[in-house]
This record gives C-alpha cells, structure tokens and sequence, in this order.
C-alpha cells in the first residue's frame, strides 16, 4: 500500500508553542513525531516583539527567537518539522490527514495544535505597524506603552480584560465598540464602569476605527474612527450616508484589537471531535491523565484550539506537554514502542 511511505507513529499540526512543545515531548518518548507547520509558522508569538512574562528569561526573549528555539530543541530530539497545512482528518486506525498539496499521511496519533488566529479588522495602516503599536495581545505587549494612551477595539469578554489589564500601563485606555451595547458579560462591563468613573477609561461606543497612523520606526501615532448614533457606522459609510457619520482622529500610543479569535480546527469537522460553537476543541480537562484526549480515539488537542481562555504561551505549552504524554499513554496502549514498526519510509506490500 502507497500510504505506508507516509505512515507516522504521531503527527502535531502546528509550530506555535503548544506543538512544538509537543513535539519535544514526543521525540523523547520515542514516538518519532511529524511537526506540520502551516500558514502561520510558530504561531501567534511570531505576531510579537520581546515576550517578557515566559519563565526563564529574566531579560525577556523575542517571540520568534523562543519559537526557534524551540523548533531546534524538538529536531535535537529527533522529531521532524516541515511544512504542510492540514486540509481534513479523518478518524480511524490509522488516522488519515490529508494536506493542502494533495499529500496524504497516516497517523496512530494526532495533536492538534494549530492554535487560533486573532481576527483583524482589514483597516490601512494595521497589517504595517502589525507589532509596532498594533497588537493583539494586552498581557504580551501593553507594558510596552506605559504612559501612552491606548485604544482597545471590540466590545466582548476579551475588551474588557484587555482594557482592564491596560489601565496598569495607560494614561487613559479607549474602548472603542461598533455599537452601543457591549457583548461581554456583565461582570466585565461593571469594572470596566468602574475604570471610567475612575476616569481610567473612555468609552467610545457605536465607534470603528477606518485608518491606523503610523510609522515602525516611531510606532502608532493617531486613528481614525468613526461614528453613528445607530451603532455600526462603517455600514453607513458603504451605503453611501457618509453626511450622518461624525469623523474623528484619536491620539494614541497603540491599538489593541480584541475582536475575536478564530481557532483553526476546521479541519477537525469531519471526525467527530467534538467542536463547540466558535469552533474550539472539547477535550476532556479535569485533573489527573488524559486532560487532552478528545472524544475521538488517538486524536487530541492543545494549545489555543481548546483554550480561549488563558492563551498564553506557557500554557499553550503546558497543554502541548500534556498532549505529548496523552499521546504517548495511547500509543503505548495500541502498540508499544519495539512492535510499531514506525519506519517512516516502510512499504509493507
Ligand atoms: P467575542 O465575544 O466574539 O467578541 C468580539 C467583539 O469584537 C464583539 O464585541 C464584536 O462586536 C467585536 N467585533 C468583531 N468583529 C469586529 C469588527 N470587524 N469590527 C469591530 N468590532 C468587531 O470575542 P472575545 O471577546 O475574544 O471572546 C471570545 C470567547 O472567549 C468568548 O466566549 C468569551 O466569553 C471568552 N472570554 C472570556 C473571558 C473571561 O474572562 N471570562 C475573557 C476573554 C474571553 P459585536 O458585539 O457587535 O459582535
């Protein structure tokens, strides 16, 4: 059979921080890991300068600096990294991964870990000063502008954590929201209140932002919004009402876009790994083993596909170890190391 030249013990989609933890992991345990790495190689931390709050680096490291390393320390244990977006998996034994090139792989196990991608807004100016002043991540990088006044853009549970962090950093944090009333719950939307009758926070609500200004030598230094009583103004703009929308421009240090994260697990849809709503991994949690376990036999999950919750990068890798040591305990259980025959080049036909 053709498939067996691609016939792996463990295949992890993904090269952020929850993979390639992974992926160490499973090279030390002899599981012969496949590392694919897609569109977005290493992930999120690549989308940031220095990361200061990873334990260990009492300088700080930068976020693709620790994503190389970490790529280095996996391949110094023998586990493979190229490149290969997954297109779909499909359950079974073995697990079949088909690629976007048309490439099929075969898998006892698979971690997915190919994370969530922050949703950006499309707007001039945000995709050049991506890391100089626009970011989208208040913890990674809002120490960065202390003193400044921030923009914080989104109006859900994620604005108003953000928002709230920021006020630690920020002359005066603006929260600007397409319409008038906030998503988030309401234990968020109250200490927010409290923030602006502190005068912490100014709320900018029924307000978009059209244009980010700014250089990457000097960073972000004014936005654009703009604004419509009736809440989502862009719209009125592109039905052509452009007399009923109020323009303004904003000074501000830097912009921080909190409107969502999409987790990359479509791929996922067809193998009954059950995905919730926003499309995150459900894995099993709880304490003691098999927390990244699916309902799906030999697949799991890690990393930003099941968190929407803590996404920072030393949990992503807590899960990816985890994950590595689930995979690991199934894999011993199927067929332990010595009787799998995991050549990768094998043909048994
Ligand atoms: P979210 O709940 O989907 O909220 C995204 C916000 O961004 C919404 O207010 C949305 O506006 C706005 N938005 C989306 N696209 C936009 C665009 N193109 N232009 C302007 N605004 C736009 O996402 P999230 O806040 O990241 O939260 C994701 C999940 O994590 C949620 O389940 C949330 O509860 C959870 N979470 C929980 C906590 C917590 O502490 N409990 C903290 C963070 C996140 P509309 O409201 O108009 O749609």
């Amino acid at each position: 059979m053709s498939g067996e030249a691609n016939r792996r013990r463990l295949v992890i989609a993904g090269t952020g921080i929850a993979g390639l933890t992974a992926g160490i992991y499973a090279a030390r345990a002899n599981n012969d890991p496949l590392v694919l790495e897609g569109d977005e190689p290493g992930g999120q931390l690549t989308l940031t300068t220095d990361v200061e709050n990873y334990p260990g680096f009492p300088e700080g490291i930068g976020g693709p600096d620790l994503i190389n390393n970490m790529k280095a320390q996996a391949k110094r244990f023998g586990a493979e990294v190229r490149n290969g977006v997954v297109e779909t998996v499909e359950a079974g034994d073995p697990i079949q991964i088909e690629l976007t090139n048309g490439e099929t792989l075969f898998a006892d196990a698979f971690i997915a870990a190919s994370g969530a991608s922050a949703r950006t807004l499309g707007i001039p100016g945000e995709d050049e000063l991506m890391g100089y002043g626009v970011s989208t991540c208040a913890t990674c990088d809002g120490a960065f502008f202390r003193g400044e006044d921030m923009l914080v853009i989104g109006g859900g549970d994620a604005a108003m954590e953000e928002a709230n962090f920021l006020t630690k950093f920020a002359d005066t944090v603006y929260i600007a929201h397409r319409r008038e009333n906030f998503r988030a719950e309401d234990y968020w939307v109250d200490r927010i209140m409290e923030k602006v009758d502190e005068g912490d926070v100014e709320l900018l609500r029924n307000t978009e932002a059209t244009e980010i200004h700014g250089t990457q030598a000097d960073g972000v230094d004014h936005v654009s919004l703009v604004r419509h009583p009736d809440g989502h103004p862009t719209e009125k703009l592109d039905a052509g009402r452009s007399e009923d929308v109020e323009r303004f421009e904003l000074d501000v240090g830097a912009v921080f876009l909190a409107i969502g994260h999409t987790p990359n697990t479509s791929y996922l849809e067809a193998t009954g790994v059950e995905l919730d709503e926003a499309g995150y991994v459900q894995t099993e949690g709880g304490t003691g083993g098999g927390q990244t376990r699916t309902g799906v036999d030999g697949i799991f999950g890690a990393g930003d596909v099941v968190d929407y919750h803590y996404q920072q990068a030393v949990t992503a890798a807590g899960m990816g170890c985890k994950a590595a040591l689930d995979a690991d305990e199934y894999l011993e259980s199927i067929e332990p190391v010595g009787e799998a025959g995991v050549e990768t080049a094998q043909t048994d036909d």
